[in-house]
């Protein structure tokens, strides 16, 4: 940090951690965007579509770059037990081109949709025109990967991010892997020099040990399933199986659930304002101390 060339600005478009994430993912340099935050890229993405496609219950980000971009936006609910509605998504994917959004392990459910009904939509966006972009950001603690998909079809493209896995979200940095020409015209979206040194510093340097992140997800994943297996027991919750580093959790009274929890010391977030999430809170994993307060809070509620 004390070397870096602080009055200097930094690469137009971070093209040196560009090179360290094409070497470290196997992509190509030009197929790689980085921004801060892959918020921005959803942004990139609202810009440059005539169309938002989403679904509902969503990552809500999606809907508030396409009202910050003026891009008309329209959402398929989840099916049945948090389902991928991919004949409705298919249904909509003709007339005007535009881009779907689709997290993959899904946020807010944790679900992860089967690879083959996401090859189904990649298809057809090929055939239309539109794009699908697969929202990576939990990919870690699934263990999926679209790499394969995104290489055979360029109508798809992938965002990843460092807030996750890596556990960075202060520095602020995600990236989209696409094919060379769909990535040039999402860099045009966004601003020159969007990356700072200091996080293009910190990229570099935890690029040389990408197991952090893999062992770190694997930590969360096991005190995940040490969790949802202690809530089994629970007298009325019901816990959603979730893929990511959250899970869902259907309480019988969502506000009284928080406030339980909050009154233990536990802060959680409630997702009972969204559509087919009536009593649900969302509980992050966090470390062993965290969780056993969790569980100690939550199984003394009803
Ligand atoms: C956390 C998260 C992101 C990451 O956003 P950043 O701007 O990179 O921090 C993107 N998509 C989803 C679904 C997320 O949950």
């Amino acid at each position: 940090m004390r070397e870096l060339a602080w009055n200097r600005y930094p690469d137009m478009h971070a093209e040196t951690v560009c090179e360290l994430l094409a070497r470290f993912q196997e992509w190509p340099a030009k197929g790689v965007v980085v921004a801060p935050g892959s918020n921005f890229l959803v942004l990139a993405l609202a810009l440059a579509a005539n169309r938002v496609l989403d679904t509902v219950p969503s990552f809500a980000f999606y809907e508030g770059a396409a009202r910050l971009a003026g891009t008309p936006f329209e959402a398929v609910p989840l099916g049945a037990d948090f389902s991928l509605p991919a004949e409705a998504l298919l249904g909509r994917m003709s007339g005007t081109p535009g881009v779907l959004f689709l997290a993959v392990p899904h946020a807010p459910t944790g679900a992860l949709f089967p690879e083959a009904e996401v090859r189904r939509l990649a298809a057809r966006a090929a055939e239309t025109g539109f794009l699908l972009a697969v929202d990576e950001a939990y990919f870690q603690f699934s263990g999926t990967d679209h790499r394969a998909l995104a290489r055979e079809n360029s109508s798809v493209v992938l965002l990843r991010t460092f807030s996750k896995a890596f556990g960075l979200g202060g520095i602020r940095a995600g990236y989209l892997l696409a094919a060379p020409e769909v990535a040039g015209r999402l860099q045009a979206m966004l601003p020159p020099f969007n990356l700072p040194v200091h996080t293009a510093a910190v990229l570099e340097t935890v690029l040389g040990e990408p197991a952090r992140a893999s062992e770190a997800a694997a930590r969360i994943v096991r005190e995940r399933d040490r969790m949802v297996t202690a809530l089994e027991r629970h007298p009325t919750w019901k816990v959603h199986p979730s893929r990511a580093n959250f899970f869902l959790v259907r309480t019988p009274d969502a506000e009284a659930a928080f406030a339980g929890l909050r009154a233990a010391g536990v802060l959680v977030r409630r997702q009972d304002h969204l559509p087919g999430l009536r009593g649900c809170l969302r509980v992050s994993v966090g470390t062993p101390a965290e969780n056993d307060a969790f569980l100690g809070a939550a199984l003394g509620l009803r």
